[in-house]
């Protein structure tokens, strides 16, 4: 078994929020902004002006950061995502197909029984 299959195996999120709080692009695709922005209850057009930035690639937008680098959508307290529900793409793949590489996710050593994921 490779290490890929072994990670998707054993991880399970503890809600740390390492993967929210650094700096990087966090791709949005047109129907996930329209998704985020009815969520919020924000007009498409005021999201788009006020949540979105140029992203690392041609035509692509990625959610704003904070100053610090973090998502303006993670919250400490309660610790969390605010838009778990219709968060992007990009972070639900999040360890599972790319990672920090300064970091290693606590979520996959958070081992409790093979093939219990949270994501
Ligand atoms: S949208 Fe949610 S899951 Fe994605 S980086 Fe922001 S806080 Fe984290």
């Amino acid at each position: 078994m490779n290490d890929e299959v072994v990670s998707k195996l054993k991880f399970k999120c503890v809600r740390c929020g390492d993967c929210c709080k650094w700096h990087g692009y966090v791709k949005v695709s047109e129907s996930e902004a329209e998704a985020i922005a009815q969520f919020i209850g924000m007009d498409t057009a005021d999201f788009y002006e006020n949540m979105l930035m140029p992203g690392d690639e041609g035509e692509s937008v990625s959610l704003t950061e904070n100053d610090d680098g973090s998502c303006p959508f993670y919250s400490d307290s309660p610790q969390g995502c605010r838009i778990y529900e219709v968060r992007p793409s990009q972070c639900m793949s999040y360890p599972l197909e790319w990672r920090n590489p300064d970091k290693r996710c606590p979520g996959l050593e958070n081992v409790n029984e093979p093939g219990q994921t949270n994501g």
